[in-house]
C-alpha cells in the first residue's frame, strides 16, 4: 500500500486524486504554481511544495522539480492524474528510476499506446477491431500509396504515427490530391511530433465516439466497466459524455469489453485505461488508447459502483485487482456536463475571480469542482472548472436531474458554458441519443 502520494497536476483532478488518497488513510503531496496557491487541494494537502512559475512548462511539466518535490517530501507514488505529464513515457520512467511509483502502466505500455501505429498492431493483434487501413506506416512507393488507397475506399485520413490533441489529421476526398496531402501531413507531422512517419485509415462519415473503461493490475487480471458515450464534441473537445452509451445493446458491449480486456493482458497492461473507438453502423473501430485516468470517468463509476482513481491507487500499491468481471454490474445512467470557464458562444476563455459559486445537489447529483466563492481561475491553464455528474435509473430521469442541476448552479464574476449545456440537454437530438460527432459544431454552425 501507498503511503504518500504526491499530485502532480492541478484542478479538479488534482481534488478528485487527493480524495481518494485521503479516503485510504495516503497521505498527500500537492505541488502546485505561484498562480495556484489558493487551489482547493493545495489546502487540503499535508503537504505542498511551489515548484515554479505559472507557465506549465516551467511548472506542471517540469520534470526535475515534480521529482525533486517528491524527494524532498518523501512521496512513494506520483499521480500524474490526466494532461500534463500523465501520458509522457519518459516521465513515467523517470519516476521509477527515482525509486517513486508512478500510477499508471509503464513507460513501455505508454510509449506502445503512444505511437498510434503501434497501438494499432496491437490491438489486431488481440482481435480488437480496428478502422480499415494501411498495414502500418505508409510506404514511399507513389503506386502503392495509390493503390492502398483503392483498396480502402475514398474518402481516407491520413494521420500522424505520433499524432495527438486532434492535430496531425487530412481528409482526402480523391486520387488527385493524394500524394500531395500525404506530403503535407508527413511534415507538418514531423514539425509538430518531431516525427513524419503516417499511416492511412478509412474516413468514416457521421461515426459515434464511445469508448471503453478498463482496470488492470499487470499481475494477469484485468476486467472492463462498460462503455462512454463522448459524441458531443467541439474542435475534439468533448463537452457532454454519457454511460452506458445510448442504443447499443449489452451483448456487442461485452464482446468489445472483453476485447479491450484481452488486449490489456496481452500487454501486461497496469492501470486504469480507456480504448477509443469510433462507432458506425453498429460496429465498433479502435481508434486510441488513453493510458490514465479521463476527465469522464465519473460517469463510469455511477453505473458501475466502482471508484476508479481509488483501483489506481491500489494497484500501484501493488494488490492484485480486487474486482472480478463477473462482479461488475452496470446499473442505471449517468451524464456529465464539462463546465468551462468560457463565453458560450464565442468559447473564448474567460478566466477572472468567481465572486459567487453555489453548486446543485441532491439525490443522484455529483459536483467534481476545485472552484468556490472569491476563487480566481488563473489565466494560464485549460479553462475546465467542474463536472457536474448526474445518475438516474434511466437516461430519461439522468437528463431531467441535469437540467435541474444546470438550474440551480450559479457562477458569477466569470463567464461560463452552462447556457450552452442547458440547452444540450433540452436538444430534442440529443434526447433522441446516438447523435454523431459532427453534431454539435454543425449545430453551432446553424443558430449562432
Ligand atoms: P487524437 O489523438 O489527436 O485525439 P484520434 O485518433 O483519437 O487522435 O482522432 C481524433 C478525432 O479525429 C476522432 O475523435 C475523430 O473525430 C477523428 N477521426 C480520427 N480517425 C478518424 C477516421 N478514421 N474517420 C473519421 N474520423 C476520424
Amino acid at each position: 500500500m501507498l503511503e504518500k502520494v504526491l499530485i502532480a497536476n492541478r484542478g479538479e483532478i488534482a481534488l478528485r486524486v487527493l480524495r481518494a488518497c485521503k479516503e485510504l488513510g495516503i497521505k498527500t503531496v500537492a505541488v502546485h504554481s505561484t498562480a495556484d496557491r489558493d487551489l482547493k487541494h493545495v489546502r487540503l494537502a499535508d503537504e505542498a511544495v511551489c515548484i515554479g512559475p505559472p507557465p506549465s512548462a516551467q511548472s506542471y511539466l517540469d520534470v526535475p522539480s515534480i521529482i525533486a518535490a517528491a524527494e524532498l517530501t518523501n512521496a512513494d507514488g506520483i499521480h500524474p492524474g490526466y494532461g500534463f505529464l500523465s501520458e509522457n513515457a519518459d516521465f513515467a520512467e523517470q519516476v521509477e528510476k527515482s525509486g517513486f511509483k508512478f500510477i499508471g502502466p509503464t513507460g513501455e505500455t505508454i510509449r506502445l499506446m503512444g505511437d498510434k501505429v503501434s497501438a494499432k498492431q496491437q490491438m489486431k493483434r488481440t482481435g480488437v477491431p480496428t478502422v480499415p487501413g494501411s498495414d502500418g506506416a505508409l510506404p514511399d512507393d507513389p503506386e502503392e500509396v495509390t493503390r492502398i488507397a483503392r483498396e480502402i475506399g475514398f474518402p481516407v485520413i491520413v494521420k500522424a504515427a505520433a499524432g495527438g490533441g486532434g492535430r496531425g489529421m487530412r481528409v482526402v476526398h480523391n486520387e488527385e490530391v493524394l500524394l500531395s496531402s500525404i506530403q503535407v501531413t508527413q511534415s507538418e507531422a514531423q514539425a509538430a511530433f518531431g516525427s513524419p512517419v503516417v499511416y492511412m485509415e478509412k474516413f468514416l462519415q457521421r461515426p459515434r465516439h464511445v469508448e471503453i473503461q478498463v482496470l488492470a493490475d499487470g499481475q494477469g487480471n484485468a476486467i472492463h466497466l462498460g462503455d462512454r458515450d463522448c459524441s458531443l464534441q467541439r474542435r475534439h473537445q468533448k463537452v457532454i459524455e454519457e454511460a452506458p452509451a445510448p442504443g447499443i445493446d449489452d451483448a456487442l458491449r461485452n464482446e468489445i469489453g472483453d476485447a479491450c480486456v484481452r488486449a490489456c493482458l496481452d500487454m501486461g497492461y497496469r492501470g486504469a485505461g480507456t480504448f477509443e473507438f469510433l462507432f458506425e453502423d453498429n460496429a465498433f473501430y479502435f481508434i486510441e488508447m488513453n493510458t490514465r485516468v479521463q476527465v469522464e470517468h465519473p460517469v463510469t463509476e455511477m453505473i458501475s459502483g466502482v471508484d476508479i482513481v481509488r483501483e489506481q491507487l491500489l494497484i500501484a500499491g501493488g494488490a492484485p485487482l480486487s474486482i472480478k468481471q463477473e462482479d461488475v454490474v452496470l446499473k442505471g445512467h449517468s451524464i456529465e456536463c464539462r463546465i468551462n470557464a468560457e463565453d458560450p458562444r464565442t468559447f473564448m476563455p474567460s478566466p477572472g475571480t468567481i465572486k459567487t459559486f453555489h453548486a446543485p445537489g441532491g439525490h443522484g447529483v455529483r459536483v467534481d469542482s476545485h472552484v468556490y466563492s472569491g476563487y480566481t481561475v488563473p489565466p494560464h491553464y485549460d479553462s475546465l472548472i467542474g463536472k457536474l455528474i448526474t445518475f438516474a435509473d434511466t437516461r430519461e430521469a439522468a437528463l431531467v436531474k441535469m437540467r435541474q442541476a444546470l438550474d440551480e448552479l450559479v457562477v458569477d464574476g466569470i463567464r461560463t458554458n452552462a447556457a450552452l449545456h442547458r440547452e444540450l440537454v433540452t436538444d430534442t437530438s440529443f434526447i433522441a441519443g446516438g447523435v454523431s460527432i459532427h453534431y454539435l459544431e454543425s449545430k453551432l454552425e446553424h443558430e449562432h
